[in-house]
């Protein structure tokens, strides 16, 4: 989208009628773009697109689907087998329900209370909002003015143009070795709005935002922030790789930066900052399934919650690292539209993959213990494999 509300808003049949044949040409070709791209948002569906299927209307959602029930096709080593005592229970209403006539009310169970509405996260209906209670003094302004007119394409480079809006970003500006360290820097952001001479439309410079994108799950990108991407790094290793809550962070900003920032505002940062990333994992992938040569290993990951593991996936130009199960079903999504070799070990999660090379050190110990072993018929092994390597 080229023009936005601010600029619809000045476009009307008069201004048209105005408009010089050359500047009407070029300003409908940005209509033209403009309506096909909104049609083009308006016909997308959870079938043409990456939009979730709960975006889906009501009306054309389908009943439940039987196939989500029965695939369990899942991580083996994410299944949880239910519990003893849950098994237990279940029999012993199994027994219940069986020992009373049909349509007859449970008895001795109390009537069940009424089910309490879900509360939603965050704030309440009702509840009175809280601003920003901490004001910073800038240590510089940077001032965005538009350069050209949005109506006519004329240069504004040379038209009075007013500050109508701005706002603050404070980031974490990392010293040189000369002055090393860190230290927070607070920018005062001005955006402008020009008269265009030519035509009369009023140009707004506005901050920048990336479209909406249904990939980022209701995520936006937007220029207009108060934290910037150093603040933003250190918020994300404080909470990834420190494994602090977003009350910790919250407190440990207070304490050491004396920064103030809400929790909300830190929850957004980490949200914004994976969808900043997520198109970097898909260029990993795409240099991954083009490479002739995959080597993939994985081991325990202590740092996350238990039955996730670390696995790395390696080729001569890039490594993609991905915590997850120890399943077929990472190996399966990490490899598809690989048709390269694989070299790995002899897990079970590999053996899927029908290209696939044993890795040589794990050759070499397995025929150790050919070596070490009993086994009379492993000799003939042993006697022509053992002078041509050394374990
Ligand atoms: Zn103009």
């Amino acid at each position: 989208m080229k023009l936005s509300q601010h600029d619809l808003r000045q476009l009307d049949d008069g201004y048209l009628q105005r408009l010089p044949e050359a500047a009407l040409r070029a300003l409908s070709l940005t209509l033209l773009a403009d309506l096909k791209e909104a049609q083009e948002r308006l016909q997308q569906n959870p079938n043409n697109s990456s939009r979730p299927p709960s975006s889906r209307a009501p009306w054309d959602r389908p009943g439940v689907d039987a196939t989500a029930a029965s695939d369990t096709d899942a991580d083996e080593d994410d299944a949880v087998a239910p519990s003893r005592d849950a098994t237990a229970r279940d029999d012993d209403r199994a027994a219940d329900a069986a020992a009373e006539p049909p349509g007859a009310p449970p008895s001795g169970d109390p009537t069940p209370p009424p089910a309490r509405p879900k509360r939603k996260p965050g704030k309440q209906p009702g509840t009175p909002g809280v601003g920003r209670t901490q004001v910073f003094t800038a240590h510089a302004t940077e001032e965005h003015r538009p350069t050209a007119c949005h109506g006519c394409q004329a240069s504004l480079a040379a038209a009075a143009a007013v500050c109508y809006t701005g706002f603050q970003s404070l980031d974490l500006v990392w010293g040189d070795p000369k002055e090393p360290g860190v230290r927070l820097r607070v920018v005062d952001h001005r955006f402008f709005e020009a008269g265009c001479d030519a035509c009369g439309h009023h140009t707004r410079e506005q901050p920048m935002q990336v479209a909406d994108d249904p990939t980022l799950e209701g995520v936006q990108l937007r220029e207009w922030r108060l934290v910037g991407p150093g603040l933003a790094t250190l918020i994300v290793a404080l909470s990834l790789r420190f494994r602090l809550s977003r009350a910790r962070i919250h407190e440990f900003l207070d304490d050491w930066l004396g920064v103030h920032l809400s929790i909300g505002t830190i929850h957004q940062t980490l949200h914004e900052a994976a969808a900043v990333v997520a198109p970097v994992e898909a260029t990993l992938l795409a240099d991954i399934h083009a490479s002739g040569l995959l080597h993939a290993d994985e081991t325990s990951w202590p740092q996350q919650e238990q039955g996730r593991w670390l696995w790395v996936f390696l080729t001569a130009t890039t490594t993609l690292y991905v915590i997850a199960g120890r399943g077929k079903a990472t190996v399966t999504q990490v490899l598809d539209g690989f048709t390269g070799w694989l070299m790995s070990d002899g897990w079970f999660s590999y053996r899927g993959y029908p290209r696939r090379l044993r890795c040589w050190a794990h050759l070499l110990r397995k025929a150790q213990g050919l070596v070490d072993c009993y086994d009379a018929g492993a000799g003939p092994l042993v006697t022509w494999s053992a002078p041509r390597w050394k374990p």
